[in-house]
């Protein structure tokens, strides 16, 4: 995909002149290794931080702090000299998920390179390289016009993979001050296919585990197996009981929140280029499932999901240890859909699990946090402005999605500051976020950048007040 140059001729020369330094500079950001979820790498973390503030502050940014919560750092910036203007608030997240297994990168993950027109490193995409773009936008606007067309509030967190431990805190204690009228979040990516896009609806998530525990040690097998409880039995009764062979999840009252999708909204999800013989495909999975009743891109984006992500207990050697475990656990996940609530999903899932527990073990259900889902109206003011500045940088309209995965942050943005959400994110669907080679488009990247100043040139044309 190539951008279509913008009408402002600055702007173009700037970005031309600083190409190079600005490649250098995001390799910069990428080297440093912000796990946020690995204690040993916390430093690292802080230290991302204060390298961002020191970049927003080199681009004329104002009021930059690295300011504490009560896990990773918020780096906060600010530019209010557009008088009247709207403000944008804008997120991105500066930490990274870990890089392991490691035998799978190509190159390591904190050496970034360039390979095929790609930034390849931990990050690249997720979120690093949207945060950097936003922060070379800031830059080229102070270069070439000495400020922004609206007033700015930056927002980027340290914790994002981590639940976004400490934010929502952070927010609630700075809520007067960060005053705005919408919040712009560069987290998400474009369609398959690399088609611009705008998503208006994210999944929320609820996260449990559960522990069965039988006697206080292993037993033999043959002097107790038929007479005892076998935890990891157990386990597995609980696990196939809590969803269908329709894909239909049978905790009771799971679904009664769901909001169904309006007939255009099927409508217009029918109509979304997707070929699903890729996408299948792509990950080497020989057949899709799911949900009876529900196309696959309604399946990972519309709809919930229960999912084991871990299941664990008992012998794991080699050969074989003839033992009855003592204990057996599993992590689960749901991905939730408006207008579920974690917590109350997170009590069904709970009551559901000890109804449903065979005799003679112990089952105990522990709530691992969550966030809700969150939903933008296609038609919002200032979702149309982000759509036309895309449009304009990328030469094709975007296209409107819901994804399936979860940003937190977006629903708190929504119940805590009480702004419209825009979620305005650059990378391709299939940039391997979460997985070893991350890797960024160069095209997306420097698209994003045009495409930012484009979005705040557009939100300036709405005028103040579109508060809702
Ligand atoms: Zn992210």
């Amino acid at each position: 995909m190539t951008t279509t140059q913008s009408p402002d001729a600055a702007l173009d020369a700037h970005l031309d002149k600083t190409h190079d330094a600005r490649l250098e500079s995001y390799r910069e950001f990428l080297r440093i290794p912000s796990i946020s979820a690995l204690p040993e790498h916390a430093p690292d973390v802080r230290r991302a931080a204060e390298w961002l503030a020191h970049a927003l502050r080199t681009a004329g940014l104002e009021n930059v702090a690295v300011e504490e919560t009560s896990f990773h750092p918020v780096v906060y910036a600010d530019w209010l000299h557009a008088e009247g203007a709207p403000t944008a608030l804008v997120y991105g997240h500066y930490d990274v998920q870990p890089v392991d297994p490691l035998d799978l990168w190509t190159s390591p993950p904190f050496e970034p390179v360039v390979v095929d027109g790609r930034m390849l490193a931990r990050g690249a995409a997720d979120d690093k390289g949207q945060v950097h773009a936003h922060a070379m936008a800031a830059a080229a606007l102070m270069a070439t016009r000495g400020g922004f067309p609206i007033n700015v509030r930056y927002v980027f967190e340290g914790a994002e993979e981590s639940g976004s431990e400490g934010l929502d805190a952070w927010l609630t204690a700075n809520r007067d001050r960060l005053t705005s009228d919408v919040a712009i979040i560069s987290d998400t990516g474009f369609f398959e296919g690399n088609i611009p896009a705008i998503t208006v609806g994210l999944r929320g998530l609820m996260y449990a585990q559960i522990d069965v525990v039988g006697s206080p040690v292993d037993l033999h097998s043959g002097s107790y197996g038929g007479a005892v409880q076998n935890p990891a039995n157990a386990l597995a009764q609980i696990i196939a009981a809590l969803k269908g062979p329709d894909g239909r999840i049978r905790i009771p009252g799971f679904y009664d929140a769901v909001v169904a999708l309006t007939e255009e909204e099927h409508a217009a999800i029918a109509e979304l280029p997707f070929d699903e013989d890729e996408y299948r495909a792509r990950r080497h999975v020989g057949e899709l499932v799911g949900e009876v009743g529900y196309s696959t891109l309604e399946r990972r984006s519309t709809r919930p999901t229960l999912d084991v992500n871990g299941v664990w207990g008992g012998f794991q050697g080699h050969g074989t240890k003839t033992i009855i475990p003592a204990h057996a656990h599993a992590k689960v996940s749901c991905r939730l859909v408006t207008a579920q609530e974690p917590h109350d999903i997170f009590v069904k899932f709970r009551d559901f699990v000890l109804e449903i527990a065979p005799p003679g073990v112990k089952v105990t259900v522990q709530d691992l946090g969550g966030g809700r889902p969150s939903h933008t109206p296609v038609d919002h003011p200032m979702t149309r402005a982000a759509a036309r500045a895309l449009e304009a940088t990328f030469g094709r309209a975007p296209v409107f999605i819901r994804e399936g995965g979860s940003i937190p942050v977006a629903a708190s943005f929504e119940s805590i500051l009480g702004l419209p959400v825009v979620l305005l994110g650059f990378t391709q669907p299939n940039e391997n976020a979460h997985a070893p080679d991350e890797w960024m488009s160069l095209d997306n990247y420097e698209g994003a950048i045009r495409a930012i100043v484009a979005t705040f040139d557009e939100i300036a044309t709405l005028g103040s007040s579109h508060r809702e």
